[in-house]
């Protein structure tokens, strides 16, 4: 039904063959799109680099969205090489652990922004630059979580983070609109991923997200990447500013 064949995608978040970029980049290398990759620091890349060469990724450059310059080194080479830029994921969150275990009601100030930056502002910072680059239309997607909506034991003050980057969502999608730019937050039931493993109590997640499910089954980095090819396609040309759920159902049951 659709093809990616000629498009250039952007995906940041890869860190391993679990996270949800991979399952991502993955299926949209399978629909023919030409990947861009990125990995957080020296540390991660020789996790990172087996699966960019799996990708036959044509750009491959470091990136800790902290780091002042970096966002900016690789734009300007998606830039200089491609001179285009048809799709971003933005598969990225942090918070620092003491913050992430404690009461959202003692999270620090310090805490709570470097988070906000990390998983909110980033995309922010991510599509304005693609903004130029994307002349002939485009889609911005990040990832988010139902704890956003709901209170989810453990999930704690991601929470409100994940909130923050669903309404990101909404005004981005209606500025960028205008210009072809779609913008998406996908919404996968939990994940075990590193990310995942600084969650508390992350298995008992897991299953009770398995028992509640309508599927009863949890998503797979497969579900969530066929979903993210589609909206990357110009078949989704006409969706946009929506938070999609990829859980079985999990989020419709009370
Ligand atoms: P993951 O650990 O595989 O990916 C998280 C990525 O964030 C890593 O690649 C890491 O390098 C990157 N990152 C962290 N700080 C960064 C920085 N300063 N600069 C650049 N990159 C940075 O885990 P994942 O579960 O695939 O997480 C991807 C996204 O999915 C996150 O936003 C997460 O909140 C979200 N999510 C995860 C689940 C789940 O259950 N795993 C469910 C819903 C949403």
């Amino acid at each position: 039904m659709f093809s990616l064949a000629g498009q250039k995608a952007l995906i940041v978040g890869i860190a391993n063959d679990q996270s949800i970029a991979y399952g991502c980049a993955r299926a949209m290398r399978q629909m023919g799109a030409d990947i861009a990759v990125t990995y957080l620091n020296e540390k991660a890349e020789r996790f990172v680099r087996p699966i960019a060469e799996e990708l036959e990724a044509e750009i491959f450059m470091p990136l800790d969205v902290s780091r002042p310059g970096e966002l900016e080194a690789l734009y300007a080479e998606i830039g200089s090489k491609w001179g285009r830029l048809d799709t971003l994921l933005h598969s990225i969150a942090f918070c620092p652990k003491e913050d992430l275990h404690g009461r959202v009601v003692d999270c620090s100030s310090e805490g709570f922004g470097l988070a906000m930056d990390i998983s909110v502002h980033s995309f922010l910072r991510m599509i304005r630059l693609a903004e130029p680059l994307m002349h002939e239309g485009g889609t911005c997607m990040t990832v988010s979580f139902y704890g956003s909506e709901k209170v989810v034991e453990h999930y704690n003050v991601m929470g409100p983070v994940k909130a923050a980057l669903e309404s990101v969502v909404r005004y981005a999608a209606a500025e960028m609109g205008p210009k072809g730019i779609s913008v998406h937050a996908l919404s996968p039931g939990p994940l075990k991923t590193r990310a995942a493993s600084g969650i508390a109590e992350f298995d008992d997640l897991l299953n009770a997200a398995a028992a509640r499910a309508p599927t009863h089954m949890l998503a797979t980095i497969d579900d969530v990447g066929a979903y993210a090819a589609f909206l990357a396609s110009r078949e989704a040309f006409n969706v946009t500013g929506g938070v999609h759920p990829i859980d079985g159902g999990y989020s419709i049951v009370g």
